[in-house]
């Protein structure tokens, strides 16, 4: 019974060809995907819009356009997942640019600490989903430098999928057990390099913690495989395999 009212609830519509063409005139990640899976992200990005609220802040306003490329970016770390990455969280919220955040922390002898951050974009484990609007678009203009905050975030909400932030999202057991294996050496080994001085190329934001060195590596193999292929080799094989093709390649 379930089945059959499954089977007659309509899949959310695709992006309409011209949306469709649009993101991909803008988006080189998107345009040079082969066929099948531009047809796979399409589909990904109307579920993308259909079971996420994005909600514009602080002056901003977005067209259908703007939607359907913000969409598009965040469902590229879904082409081999699939769209149970989108379980979990129901809003994206946009800025025009990056923005401030308050941060507290009590240290060990109970003194609270307060400061401010400023963000391009932000996870939370079970809530929304935060980007820059300017940081995103930046990322367009330069598709090849390394850099593509949506895919950054996303990294994060697949990472937080299994319950955990930590730098190994959720992933057969064996698969899981190599991964968490090959992300740690090669994380000590990245820690280890910056701090003696080298220079990988990488973003040394990503020795900031386990999780984010997931994220910083999953935006280099979207827009500078070779680069990732070189530097961090073991790495760039389990996002290989976990992401499909990069489509710089
Ligand atoms: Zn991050």
């Amino acid at each position: 019974m379930t089945g059959w009212l499954r089977r007659l609830r309509p899949r959310p519509a695709a992006p309409s060809p011209a949306l469709w063409d649009a993101t991909r005139a803008r988006a080189a990640l998107v345009a040079r995907l082969d066929p099948d899976r531009d047809r796979r992200l399409r589909a990904l990005a109307g579920e993308f819009l259909h079971r996420k609220t994005i909600t514009p802040v602080a002056g901003l306003a977005l067209d259908d356009g703007q939607r359907t490329l913000l969409a598009a970016l965040c469902c590229l770390p879904l082409l081999e997942f699939g769209s149970e990455g989108l379980h979990g969280w129901s809003q994206l919220i946009v800025y025009p640019d990056a923005f401030r955040v308050n941060r507290t922390h009590v240290d060990a002898a109970g003194v609270l600490h307060e400061w401010e951050d400023e963000l391009i974009g932000e996870a939370w484990e079970a809530g929304p989903l935060i980007l820059s609007w300017a940081d995103v678009e930046s990322d367009l203009d330069t598709p090849d430098a390394g850099f593509c905050v949506a895919v950054h975030e996303m990294a994060h909400k697949l990472d937080a999928l299994d319950g955990v932030l930590d730098g190994t999202p959720a992933l057969p057991r064996a698969w899981q057990r190599a991964w968490a294996r090959d992300f740690q050496q090669a994380y000590d080994g990245f820690v280890a390099r910056l701090d003696a001085g080298g220079e990988s190329g990488i973003d040394p934001y990503a020795a900031e913690a386990p999780e984010e060195f997931f994220a910083v590596c999953s935006e280099y193999h979207f827009s500078a495989p070779a680069l990732l292929r070189t530097g961090l080799p073991t790495v760039a094989a389990h996002l290989q395999r976990f992401y499909g093709p990069s489509p710089l390649e």
